[in-house]
């Protein structure tokens, strides 16, 4: 009776602590998509996340912009995200978040117009080391094409100094007057990859839905990944589950990386990685090159893959 006792007080002791012990236990992620902050369009404190295709409830609520690393930092910890590639439009921003947890996140300039930030001003950065990649270039938003000869400085910077770019090249985005499906055509790339043989390009959404022409980039160019970041929660989940398993019957399940694409929704870091995890059709070494192998290899971050 006593020893029943007792193990009943460790249960309890257990199930109300189970947080901290899981995190530990579980096996690191990297999130190569997410964004220190995000003015271009705004986003009230309080908004339910996104969600299409509309008619569509976002469920959630936004947080301020100033609880974002926080929050982000806490769920980073809770999933075991060991490493993340950070945009922000603000390079004070993304800074900040570098110093708050050194060596966890990539810090990258988010592009909405060619020339801000100037490349001259990315090759001090690269140079000092204080940036280590570019993008997202979400220059889509604003009606550019990923061929537009204004973002061949930022391809050729990026080819110099060896660092991973991303880019929205997709047929969906947030609903700005200048954005347009048909710049986000991936065969458009084309150009690009053509120029730049070298350059580490990875694309939001694996081109969301553009799925054949994505996967002919992908077979014909090596060097080309993708993302999979907004379309594990933003979309119905069979919409993601469809687009994700072309991929992976297709062969390609080693070139795709999770992203999170959180914005002011800190949650939908593990909504994402659940729907990665629930994939009925994936082996769990498929979803660990996903979550993590993958990305490992693509950062060369040098470490044995588990
Ligand atoms: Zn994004």
């Amino acid at each position: 009776m006593k020893i029943l006792t007792v193990i009943s007080v460790v249960l309890i002791y257990v199930s109300q602590f189970p947080a901290p012990l899981l995190a530990q236990e579980r096996p690191p992620i990297i999130d190569m998509h997410m964004h220190a902050d995000l003015p271009p369009y705004d986003v009230p404190e309080g908004k339910p996340a996104l969600c299409r295709p509309e008619p569509c409830k976002g469920d959630g609520a936004a947080i301020a912009l100033d609880r974002m690393l926080e929050k982000t930092l806490e769920e980073m910890d809770r999933h075991n995200i060991i490493k993340a590639f950070l945009s922000g439009l603000d390079l004070g921003v993304v800074q900040k978040w570098m110093k708050a947890a050194p060596g966890r996140f990539i810090g990258s300039p988010f592009i909405v117009r060619p020339g801000q930030p100037a490349p001259e001003v990315l090759r001090q950065e690269f140079d000092a080391r204080r940036l280590g990649g570019i993008g997202e270039i979400a220059v889509q938003l604003n009606g550019f094409a990923p061929n537009d000869a204004a973002l061949e400085p930022y391809f050729a910077l990026a080819e110099e100094f060896d660092v991973p770019v991303l880019i929205h090249t997709a047929g969906i985005g947030p609903y700005m007057p200048g954005f347009r499906s048909s710049a986000g055509t991936p065969l458009l790339l084309e150009d690009v990859l053509v120029r730049h043989p070298k350059l580490r390009l990875f694309v939001e959404n694996a081109g969301y839905p553009y799925r054949d022409q994505m996967i002919a980039m992908m077979y014909q160019y090596p060097q080309l990944h993708g993302d999979v970041s907004t379309i594990t929660w933003v979309i119905p989940r069979t919409a993601f589950y469809d687009y994700l398993e072309a991929f992976v019957r297709a062969g390609l399940g080693k070139r795709l990386m999770f992203g999170s694409d959180q914005m002011r929704w800190p949650e939908k870091i593990g909504e994402g990685i659940e729907a990665i995890e629930q994939a009925p059709f994936m082996t769990e070494e498929q979803k660990r090159d996903i979550l993590y192998n993958n990305a490992v290899r693509f950062l060369r971050l040098e470490q044995e893959p588990e």
